[in-house]
C-alpha cells in the first residue's frame, strides 16, 4: 500500500498541475489563473472532496487567480437543497479562501440549450428513440464497435423539431434523448454518439418545473467552465476518458473560452468509504445517525467530532497530486489532528467509567481549591483552581484488586499520586451483593500537597480526579474506525466489514467544573483520555462531549486487536 504523501517541508508544492500552470502562464497560453470546484448537490462532502477543494481554491490562490464553487445541479432526481445548503457550509467552514459567490450550472441551462439547437443545426446532434436498453445493446463493448442507431440520420428540422417537443414535454422520460453525432466505432466509447440531454419530470431545486430536459453532466460541465472562464478544469482519474468529448464539445461550440480538463488522482484512505453512493446508503439504511455523524468520513462528521479546519487543510496538504492511485492511512490524518491539539489544547480532568473514592483521613466538608496546570506545553496558557474534597470520582480502570507488579495504578495497600493534589494509599475496598467494587477507602498524606513528598519519596502512577461534590455529569462518545478492514470497498459487501463498536457511548461520566466553559469548536485535552469537544446534542443538564481523537494511534490498537 503507497502512502501516496509528500514532504511538505522541501519548499513550494510542485506537482503536474502546478507544473502545467506555470508553463501555460509562461508561454502566454493563459494569462490568469481560473479553477472550480463543481460538487453535485447529492450527498454530503467528504474528505476526498476537500482534496478536491484545497487543490482547486489553493492554487487559485497560489497564482493570484480565482477559484469558483459551482454546482453541478444537472440531476434534479437526485439533487436537494439541503445538500446545496450543506456543501457551502463545508466549503466556508473549511477557510480555503472561497469569496462566498456561489455558481449553479442550472444558471446556464438557457445556453446550454442553444447550443444544443447550435449542434443540431450543425448536423451534429440528433434526437434518438432507442430506448436505455436499446441503447446500451447498440453502444458495443470495449473490443467491439457499436452500431448507428436507425434514427441517427434524422434531418436537421425533424431533430429541431423533436428537441424542441422534448423541452416543451411532449414526451415521458426516457422517451427520447438527444445524442451528439459523433462515431459509434471509436475506440473510446464515451465518444460513441454520447447522450447530451434526457427527460427528467421532477422538479429542479434552481429551477422549478421550468425544464423537463436535462443536460448530461458532460454536455454541462466543459460548456458551464467555458462560460465562467475556467482556464484548468480539474477532476479526478476516472474522467480522464471523458476528456475527448470534453475536447470535442469545446471544439465543436461557439464557447467564450477554451479551457482544458487535467485529471489526478483521488484520495482513498483505510478504514475509509469515500463512495457518495455507499455513505448515502449508510445514513439512509441508520448504520450512522446523519451525514454529520462524528464516525463520517465528511466534513462535516469531522467538524462534530471537533477536527479543525486546519488540521484538514494541512492533512490535504500533504497528499500528492499525482495520477497514481494510492490509499493514505487513516493513521496519518489523526497524526495531523492529535499533533496540533497536543500543543494547544487546554488540560481538563474528566473521568468516564467513575469508581467512588472516599479519603478517610480528609476533613469531612472540607473544600480545597487547588492550582492546576492548563497547558505544560504552553506556559501562557496559565493555571486552574480546582476543587478538592474528602469524596472524589476516579477511573474504575484506574484500580485493580489483585494487580500484578507493573500495575502502577490504584490497588489495596499502594500509593499513587492525585494529579496537582495529594498522594493516596487505598485501604479498603467496599463491595455490593453481587461482588463488584463499589467503593474505594484510602488515606492520604496531607505533606504532599500539590503532588510532590517532602521526604522525595516516589509513586509511580499519577492517576486524573474529579471532586464528587462538583463534578459535572455528562455524557461521553467513543468513536472507533467505521470499518474493520483496511479496505472496505474491496469487500463483497462493504458491510460486512462496518465496526458495531465504532461508537460507544458513556453516560454517567464526571467532569471538572471548568468543563462547562467549554464552547462550540474547542477542543480540550481530558487527560489521560484524548482530546474532546461538545457535542450539538448535549443539554445544559446532560452536556455531551464527544472523543476527536485518542492520546495514541487508534489504528495501531484496532490492528493489534484484530
Ligand atoms: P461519487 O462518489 O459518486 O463518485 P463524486 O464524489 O465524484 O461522486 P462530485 O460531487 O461530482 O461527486 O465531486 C465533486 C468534485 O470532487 C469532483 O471534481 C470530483 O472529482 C472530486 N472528488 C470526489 N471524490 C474525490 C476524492 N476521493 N478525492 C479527490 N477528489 C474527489
Ligand atoms: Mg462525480
Amino acid at each position: 500500500m503507497s502512502n501516496d504523501t509528500i514532504d511538505t517541508d522541501n519548499g513550494p508544492v510542485r506537482d503536474f498541475v502546478r507544473d502545467q500552470i506555470h508553463e501555460d502562464l509562461a508561454n502566454g497560453a493563459v494569462d490568469s489563473v481560473v479553477t472550480r470546484f463543481p460538487p453535485e448537490p447529492n450527498g454530503y462532502l467528504h474528505i476526498g472532496h476537500a482534496k478536491s477543494i484545497c487543490l482547486n481554491f489553493g492554487i487559485a490562490s497560489e497564482f493570484g487567480g480565482h477559484c469558483n464553487l459551482r454546482f453541478d445541479d444537472t440531476n434534479p432526481a437526485k439533487e436537494d437543497q439541503e445538500f446545496i445548503d450543506a456543501i457551502q457550509a463545508d466549503v466556508k467552514w473549511l477557510d480555503v479562501g472561497w469569496d462566498g459567490e456561489v455558481r449553479y450550472a442550472s444558471e446556464n441551462f438557457e445556453q446550454l440549450y442553444d447550443w444544443a439547437e447550435h449542434l443540431i443545426g450543425k448536423g451534429k446532434a440528433y434526437v434518438d428513440d432507442l430506448s436505455a436498453g436499446e441503447m446500451r445493446d447498440y453502444r458495443g463493448t470495449l473490443t467491439e464497435p457499436g452500431k448507428n442507431s436507425p434514427y441517427r440520420d434524422r434531418k436537421v428540422d425533424e431533430n429541431l423539431d423533436l428537441f424542441r417537443r422534448m423541452r416543451a414535454g411532449e414526451f415521458e422520460d426516457g422517451e427520447r434523448v438527444l445524442r451528439a453525432k459523433i462515431d459509434m466505432a471509436a475506440g473510446n466509447i464515451n465518444l460513441r454518439d454520447p447522450v447530451l440531454y434526457r427527460i427528467v419530470s421532477a422538479p429542479h431545486p434552481r429551477t422549478g418545473d421550468a425544464w423537463c430536459i436535462y443536460p448530461t453532466y458532460d454536455f454541462a460541465h466543459g460548456q458551464t467552465d467555458a462560460i465562467e472562464g475556467i482556464t484548468h478544469s480539474l477532476c479526478t482519474l476516472e474522467f480522464e476518458d471523458h476528456r475527448p468529448l470534453y475536447d470535442w464539445l469545446i471544439e465543436n461550440l461557439p464557447v467564450p473560452a477554451q479551457p482544458r480538463q487535467y485529471e489526478f488522482s483521488r484520495l482513498n484512505m483505510t478504514h475509509t468509504i469515500l463512495s457518495k453512493r455507499l455513505l448515502t446508503q449508510l445514513v439512509e439504511e441508520g448504520h450512522v445517525s446523519g451525514w454529520d455523524d462524528p464516525r463520517m468520513p465528511t466534513v462535516s462528521g469531522l467538524r462534530r467530532r471537533g477536527v479543525p479546519a486546519s488540521a484538514v487543510r494541512d492533512f490535504i496538504g500533504r497528499l500528492a497530486i499525482s495520477k497514481s492511485e494510492g490509499t493514505v492511512e487513516a493513521a496519518m490524518m489523526e497524526h495531523c489532528i492529535r499533533d496540533p491539539l497536543n500543543d494547544r489544547a487546554l488540560r481538563r480532568m474528566a473521568v468516564l467509567r467513575p469508581l467512588k473514592m472516599v479519603i478517610e483521613n480528609y476533613p469531612d466538608g472540607q473544600v480545597e481549591e487547588l492550582e492546576v496546570t492548563n497547558n505544560p506545553r504552553d506556559e501562557t496558557a496559565g493555571t486552574r483552581m480546582v476543587p478538592f474534597c474528602r469524596e472524589i470520582w476516579v477511573e474504575r480502570d484506574d484500580f485493580m484488586e489483585d494487580a500484578p507488579k507493573k500495575f502502577f495504578r490504584l490497588s489495596p495497600g499502594r500509593e499513587v499520586r492525585l494529579r496537582s493534589a495529594y498522594f493516596v494509599t487505598c485501604t479498603d475496598v467496599i463491595k455490593n451483593g453481587a461482588g463488584e467494587v463499589t467503593e474505594l477507602r484510602c488515606t492520604y498524606d496531607p505533606e504532599t500537597r500539590g503532588g510532590a513528598s517532602p521526604d522525595g519519596r516516589k509513586v509511580k502512577g499519577t492517576l486524573h480526579w474529579v471532586s464528587a461534590a462538583h463534578a459535572i455529569d455528562a455524557e461521553v462518545r467513543l468513536y472507533s474506525p467505521l470499518f474493520q478492514d483496511e479496505n472496505p470497498d474491496a469487500a463483497e459487501d462493504f458491510l460486512s466489514t462496518f465496526n458495531p463498536d465504532s461508537l460507544e457511548v458513556l453516560t454517567d461520566c464526571k467532569l471538572e467544573p471548568m468543563l462547562a466553559d467549554v464552547t462550540d469548536g474547542q477542543v480540550v485535552q481530558f487527560e489521560r483520555l484524548g482530546y474532546f469537544c461538545t457535542d450539538p446534542d448535549g443539554t445544559a443538564d446532560m452536556p455531551v462531549f464527544n472523543r476527536t481523537v485518542g492520546l495514541r494511534d487508534s489504528f495501531a490498537k484496532a490492528m493489534a486487536r484484530g
